[in-house]
């Protein structure tokens, strides 16, 4: 069993200003984390690539990714959105976020690797195919399965968004893609105030209220992902791994804990494992509380399938 690990230094130099939560310390507690628990010697470290404009355009409109590079400022900031900034390294760190996504892909579907966790930002999944919000500018996971779908040539591909946030992008760019089966657990009603009244057969959305625990999240993936997931037989199946429903996150009012991410992974894990050569691409997205997001993502890479040396 191996495992990726995937980043750049690169991310760290996108900075949305002091006090903005989606800071490179992140991604910094997350290595921390890691090495503290063992897990380093079991993970093969990658560096990310540059996404391609043509990867892009898989999941991104032309005009969208042109628009994006050229607000790329030569200094100082530029608002996108009311919660989503540009500096000189954003562009740079946003097509590092992609293209680790994409190699993850590469490797996993090559043998290289058996799975892939990506330790990047800027996050991807609210980002739209013509738009940029809630600190997102490409849609990693959108653009990495794209890429498995029409440069590997599978034909069912599985995303689970445990994000406390609806994944509002991945949902626009695949709505009408029935190759991709999107499972997405938010708490509702919260930001971006999407995807509770989405009915479709490839669109597997669980909005959860204020409060809601591990033990009504299992409940509702137990009901509604994981029989839907064995009936779509994904040939891969990624995350769009969030972790600010984390119980001590103040972003969110959800009470999830690590043993809730690494029985969801482990949940999934088993489906990867019959139907998917267990190829699974784990991406990064949000997670705000530092001291807790080191070992949430350790557990939910433990749950990956990593050895630890202690
Ligand atoms: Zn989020």
């Amino acid at each position: 069993m191996s495992i990726a690990l995937i980043s750049h230094p690169d991310c760290l130099l996108h900075d949305m200003g002091e006090s903005h939560p989606e800071q490179a310390a992140r991604l910094q507690v997350i290595f921390e984390e890691l090495v503290r628990a063992g897990l380093m010697d079991g993970l093969k470290p990658y560096l990310a690539p540059l996404a391609t404009r043509e990867q892009l355009l898989r999941a991104h409109s032309p005009d969208y990714v042109d628009a994006i590079f050229a607000a790329s400022p030569k200094t100082g900031l530029v608002s996108l959105d009311p919660d989503t900034f540009m500096n000189s390294h954003s562009l740079t760190a946003a097509l590092r976020a992609a293209g680790a996504a994409i190699l993850a892909v590469r490797l996993v579907i090559s043998g290289e690797v058996n799975s892939a966790f990506c330790n990047v930002r800027p996050p991807g999944h609210h980002a739209e195919r013509a738009k940029a919000m809630g600190f997102c500018f490409f849609n990693n996971v959108a653009v990495a399965v794209m890429h498995a779908l029409d440069h590997f040539k599978l034909k069912r591909i599985a995303i689970i968004d445990f994000d406390v946030h609806h994944g509002n992008g991945t949902e626009n760019i695949f709505r009408q893609d029935e190759r991709v089966l999107y499972c997405s657990s938010f708490q509702h009603p919260f930001y971006p105030f999407d995807g509770a009244d989405t009915v479709s057969p490839h669109i597997l959305n669980i909005p959860l209220p204020a409060g809601a625990d591990g033990k009504v999240f299992r409940e509702k993936i137990v009901e509604y992902w994981l029989p839907r997931i064995a009936l779509f037989e994904p040939e891969m199946i990624f995350f769009s791994a969030g972790f600010d429903a984390y119980l001590f996150d103040e972003m969110s009012d959800l009470l999830l804990t690590e043993d809730d991410y690494a029985w969801v992974t482990a949940e999934i894990r088993k489906l990867a494992d019959t139907y998917a050569h267990g190829r699974m691409v784990s991406v990064l997205e949000g997670g705000y509380e530092l001291e807790g997001l080191g070992r949430c993502v350790a557990a939910h890479i433990r749950a990956l399938g990593a050895t630890t040396d202690k």
